[in-house]
């Protein structure tokens, strides 16, 4: 009885003195990806790791412009021509993003692609002003048919692109969260690119996500303690390449086919990542008055904007 007692204690204090944090950094979806575990087990936290590091991978296969046969490059090459029969996934957020484009007046707009692929930032090209014409009618999120009897989409417009690059890595954060709970983990962070969720806190404390400066990567603009929540930030140094002293960027209005230019930075905390990295995208484009009024009437979702004058705006909820 004496020596199961001692054998127990031991397997506990083993046990708890092999909990830990897991951190490993990794390059997916063309952005930097930050994960954090605390795991009973150093298995498990592997495990926990390498099934977000997968989940990535295959969302990117799904939804990456780059790849030839993701689905997206497959919507993109036929949709116009015929209904293109699609997975659940890509369905529903199709169906999501066209909802956020009614909701934020168009500014988000997965289809600001028909002219956002005329850009190449590594490059320094940007379309003529010719080109932007031609191309800006295919803009629309209106373009987009859904059918959800037949899960298929087509495209009412010949020119339309979509891309999910506003949205697609807020959604990749949501389902890793959701399979590191699936796992038993119960505290943990996710980042990829400007996307960040947390699952509960950090063992008593709260975790402290940055807001970067938008002009200078070494400095926090803002740092906030949160606890089981999400925020995403967009900023117009993500890729952007400086011509006669402008600044084109990656956030485009889909009115006008360029580079939004009211804002430098936009962060939205909410629940749900998905709906932070649309709706940060959005505001972006919106500008301050807009966009704050936007999220104002969004139940569940804050905003930190600074402007172009680097000055910082909050919504509502934010002001004390
Ligand atoms: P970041 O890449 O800085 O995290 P965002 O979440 O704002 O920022 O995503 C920017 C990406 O969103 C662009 O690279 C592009 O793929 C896409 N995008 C640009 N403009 C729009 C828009 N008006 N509506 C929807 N998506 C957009
Ligand atoms: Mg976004």
């Amino acid at each position: 009885m004496k020596l199961f007692i001692i054998f127990f204690a031991c397997c506990f204090i083993t046990a708890s003195a092999q909990a830990e944090w897991h951190t490993e950094n990794a390059t997916i979806m063309g952005t930097n990806i930050h994960v954090e575990v605390w795991a009973e087990q150093p298995e498990l936290g592997t495990h926990a790791i390498q099934t977000v590091f997968t989940e990535m991978q295959r969302i990117n296969q799904l939804m990456s412009p780059y790849i030839d046969s993701s689905e997206l490059s497959k919507i993109n090459r036929l949709a116009a021509h015929q209904p293109v029969k699609i997975s659940q996934e890509m369905f529903d957020l199709l169906q999501l993003s066209v909802g956020l484009s009614a909701e934020t007046q168009g500014a988000f707009d997965i289809t600001f692609a028909s002219v956002g692929f005329l850009y190449h930032y590594q490059k320094k090209h940007k379309p003529t002003q010719q080109d932007i014409d031609k191309a800006l009618s295919a803009i629309s999120y209106k373009h987009i048919q859904l059918d959800p009897a037949n899960t298929s989409v087509y495209f009412n417009h010949t020119d339309v692109k979509i891309d999910l690059g506003g949205i697609a890595k807020g959604h990749v954060v949501d389902t890793s969260i959701e399979l590191l709970k699936n796992l038993g983990i119960q505290h943990a962070l996710v980042t990829a690119g400007g996307d960040t969720k947390l699952l509960g806190d950090r063992l008593g404390r709260p975790w402290h996500v940055g807001i970067r400066d938008p002009r200078n990567k070494e400095r926090q603009a803002v740092t906030l303690p949160l606890i089981n929540t999400a925020i995403s930030t967009s900023g117009d140094y993500e890729r952007y390449f400086e011509q006669d002293g402008v600044r084109y960027h990656h956030i485009l209005s889909p009115k006008t086919g360029k580079s939004a230019y009211q804002v430098q930075s936009v962060s939205i905390i909410g629940k749900r990542s998905t709906l932070n990295d649309g709706l940060s995208t959005a505001v972006f484009v919106l500008g301050v008055k807009d966009g704050i009024d936007l999220i104002n009437r969004t139940p569940g979702y804050d905003a930190i904007i600074m402007d172009n004058q680097r000055k910082m705006h909050y919504s509502k909820d934010l002001v004390l």
